[in-house]
């Protein structure tokens, strides 16, 4: 069972209790880091680029109901001025 990703425009929202805002997202990601080590042989990720990640179980903090999560459009408002922030980053 796969579980929907929330896209620039929706947002999560649990079916049983309404909760938007807090979830604890399990995923399992694929990345590749830049290690850095030193004359020690310590090392530490200076980088690291996500290559893939998917999302194996959404869990609401509120009520725990695992993978209740439904898709919802976003606000208007918010939507538009998250999608700027992000394109002038970019
Ligand atoms: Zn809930």
């Amino acid at each position: 069972m796969s579980i929907p990703v929330p896209s620039e425009t929706q947002r999560w929202r649990c079916a049983q209790c309404g909760n938007l805002t807090r979830f604890d997202v399990t995923r399992s990601v694929r990345s590749r880091d830049y290690l850095h080590f030193d004359l020690s042989g310590a090392s530490r990720v200076e980088e690291s680029e996500v290559l893939g990640e998917t999302v194996e179980q959404v869990r609401c903090r509120w009520c725990n109901a695992v993978d209740s999560a439904e898709l919802i459009d976003r606000p208007a408002v918010e939507a538009d001025s998250a999608a700027e922030s992000g394109a002038e980053r970019a």
